[in-house]
């Protein structure tokens, strides 16, 4: 829908935290009242009513995702399900109820507890700066076919983790620059490079708001399950001690890293 220029200037200075919430709320009305552009006075006028009404649209979590379902090339795994069953587990474990309970007086967006998931490391939808950060990840593999040199998979890579020794013994990957994109492998002609582990990686404790905070990385690659464990011991630690309405990234400790690794993650967060 077409937004004129102080409307999309007016959209800009809403909290980032609520901006696409608003932005879908305003072109919904702007649509039923049957208009073709947005103005600035239908942004105001839906900023406000939204704004004020904010408590009924608490649901306790949210959970975004990238694009990449919408036809994304650089998807690194296909996650199509995982948002869903996700989101079913916050609300089993019912998030807004223990909110309601442990914050006094009205609950705001920012008390909601935040989830991405991003399909390819490029993290479109920011999971550096949710309480949990989920990001595909697919890892390079060098098979024994023979390599045809056409150095596709060194130009591919960002990070600079391909090389192409002169003996011609096929790629090296260097697995410290190696960001798990798994661009290298789709563009190798000749399955020399091909798909190894692949799952997701997982971020823990992000935040904006006045003490922003970057996310901290659990080593290693998880599987959908495992995820899904990781995210259910998240909820538990979260519900075990946050008081207030404090934040996620405000509730864990250096212990709570302590011993991560595909197996070893879900119990150190229990
Ligand atoms: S995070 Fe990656 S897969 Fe998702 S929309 Fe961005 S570029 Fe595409
Ligand atoms: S997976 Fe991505 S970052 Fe890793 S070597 Fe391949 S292109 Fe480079
Ligand atoms: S590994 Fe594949 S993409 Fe890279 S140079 Fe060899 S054939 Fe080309």
């Amino acid at each position: 829908m077409q937004w004129s220029d102080d409307a999309e200037a007016a959209i800009k200075k809403v909290p980032l935290f609520v901006r696409k919430r608003v932005r879908v709320r305003v072109e919904k009305e702007a649509i039923a009242r049957g208009k073709k552009i947005v103005t600035l006075a239908e942004v105001k006028a839906t900023q406000a009513r939204y704004l004020k009404k904010q408590g009924h649209e608490i649901k306790g979590y949210q959970v975004g995702r990238c694009f990449g379902s919408s036809g994304c090339p650089n998807r690194a795994i296909i996650s199509d399900n995982l948002v869903e069953k996700i989101e079913a587990l916050f609300k089993d474990a019912d998030i807004l109820g223990f909110l309601r309970q442990t914050v006094a007086g009205d609950l705001k967006f920012h008390h909601e507890f935040r989830v991405a998931l991003a399909d390819c490391p490029n993290a479109c939808s920011q999971p550096q700066i949710k309480d949990i950060g989920i990001i595909g990840a697919a890892i390079p593999d060098v098979t024994d076919a023979a390599c045809s040199n056409c150095e596709a998979c060194v130009d591919e890579c960002r990070e600079d983790a391909v090389q192409l020794p002169e003996s011609g013994e096929g790629p090296l990957i260097d697995y410290q620059r190696c960001l798990s994109c798994g661009r290298c492998m789709a563009v190798c002609p000749t399955g020399t490079l091909a798909t190894g582990q692949s799952g997701y990686r997982v971020q823990l404790g992000g935040k904006l708001g006045r003490h922003p905070r970057l996310a901290r990385e659990l080593p290693g690659i998880f599987t959908e399950e495992q995820v899904l464990d990781i995210i259910r011991d998240c909820i538990a630690l979260y519900k075990k001690k946050s008081t207030g309405g404090a934040r996620f990234a405000e509730i864990l400790s250096e212990k709570d890293f302590v011993g991560a690794g595909p197996c070893a993650c879900p119990k150190s967060l229990s």
